[in-house]
């Protein structure tokens, strides 16, 4: 037996005792996806172990998906926590857990869940600043309902992947550039994007679903989402601005949208909340959080945008305007109710200064270059956790293949 052993995690890991995400994994011996826990460089059969240390969650974990376990509710979450963190540190449990890890890179990471309902939010006054100066040079530059409400749309559930998910350029209709008009075709372009672009978001993800006509108070936002996840909202640039007025974003957005392999439990980022900033307008009630009990509502979460291995920014999290618990809120108001699986995105991440942007279109002003075929983006990031360590949010990878791209 080789002296090193897997549950000797160094001190300071980031995906150490403190972090412990919940993902879906297979392996070659045994190709039922089941939930595992990051630990080091490894994974935790967590199934496996609660079968033999006769867990009373071990159904739970056996399941094919994290569902079930993210509809359990938080005392179950934190129950289990406790368990798991139990395996892999108290050494009479060494044993019975060491044949249950598996090196990360040997395993196949599955989607962790079936996405319900997905919405992608709009909260960085930095970026939507940004965003309105270059699409819409004219008018001011957040619109007269930002500060009142965390806009938002609808996206495409049903095309988020998991990192490691190749995306292909989407095709679709651009307005044709000044000057590149074509006689008796007056009408747009169509064609493979040319500017595809990247936005660095955080991900939440409901666990405890709401009822019908019941809105989710902001106060009660940990009792229901599970965790977190990075996300990438690729973009296409050339046909979001000729198709978002006056209903919003739609192909430009629904042909792709990334998601991390690795669901981080809020109960990970206890050390990392924050004060969300300073309020400039008045809120109603259901989203005003300027009382002592939301001072902590925010999330110091450091994100980081790497293209081929390059670093090209890193997007401070803790600047978002809207909190996740805001946005909750709101989703719920009118009476929607969420669901467990339903997934809603932050926004890109946009912090103040020139090398914090969450997309290409601020790095570059709108002007590229954008990404080109064989790209391979990144979107890592971290949190401050317990005693100084750094809890590692799982990355999001993807490279981009041509427009048409079958998979050969
Ligand atoms: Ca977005």
């Amino acid at each position: 037996m080789s002296e090193h052993s897997p549950l000797d995690v160094p001190e300071g890991d980031p995906f150490g005792p403190h972090n412990l995400p919940y993902g879906v994994f297979s392996t070659p011996a045994a190709a039922d996806p089941r939930v595992g826990v990051r630990y080091g460089d490894s994974v935790l059969d967590t199934a496996a172990v609660a079968a033999a240390l006769g867990s009373p969650h071990a159904a739970l974990l056996a399941a094919p998906t994290l569902a079930p376990l993210m509809a359990a509710g938080r005392p179950v979450w934190q129950a289990v926590r406790a368990e798991v963190t139990a395996w892999l540190t108290d050494p009479a449990h060494r044993a019975a857990v060491e044949p249950h890890l598996h090196a990360v890179d040997r395993v196949t990471l599955h989607l962790p869940f079936e996405v319900g309902d997905y919405v992608d939010f709009y909260s960085s006054e930095h970026h939507a600043a940004n965003v309105g100066r270059i699409f819409r040079p004219a008018e001011e530059p957040l619109t007269p309902n930002w500060k009142h409400l965390p806009i938002g749309y609808h996206g495409r559930s049903g095309t988020i992947v998991p990192a490691g998910t190749p995306v292909v350029r989407p095709a679709g209709q651009r307005m044709r550039p000044a000057g590149d008009s074509v006689p008796g075709q007056p009408g747009p372009a169509f064609g493979p994007s040319i500017r595809l672009d990247i936005e660095a978001e955080v991900g939440f993800v409901v666990g405890v679903p709401s009822r019908m006509g019941t809105p989710v108070p902001r106060t009660a936002f940990r009792d229901h989402v599970f965790g977190v996840c990075l996300v990438n909202d690729w973009s296409a640039r050339d046909v979001q601005p000729w198709e978002q007025r006056p209903l919003g974003p739609h192909q430009a957005k629904s042909f792709a949208t990334s998601i991390g392999n690795w669901i981080t439990p809020l109960d990970a980022l206890e050390a990392a909340r924050v004060a969300p900033p300073e309020r400039t307008h008045p809120l109603l009630p259901y989203l005003d959080d300027t009382g002592t009990d939301a001072r902590h509502d925010g999330y110091d979460l450091r994100l980081e945008v790497r293209i081929n291995g390059e670093t090209v920014s890193r997007p401070p999290f803790a600047s978002m305007y809207w909190t996740a618990a805001q946005q909750l809120a709101h989703m719920t108001v009118n009476g929607a109710s969420v669901r467990t699986g339903d997934l809603y995105a932050s926004g890109t991440v946009s912090g103040p200064e020139p090398d914090q942007v969450g997309s290409l279109l601020e790095l570059t002003k709108g002007e590229g270059p954008w990404l080109a075929d064989g790209d391979v983006v990144e979107i890592d990031g971290w949190a401050p956790g317990p005693h100084g360590v750094r809890i590692a949010l799982g990355t999001v990878t993807g490279q981009v293949k041509p427009a048409g791209w079958t998979g050969q």
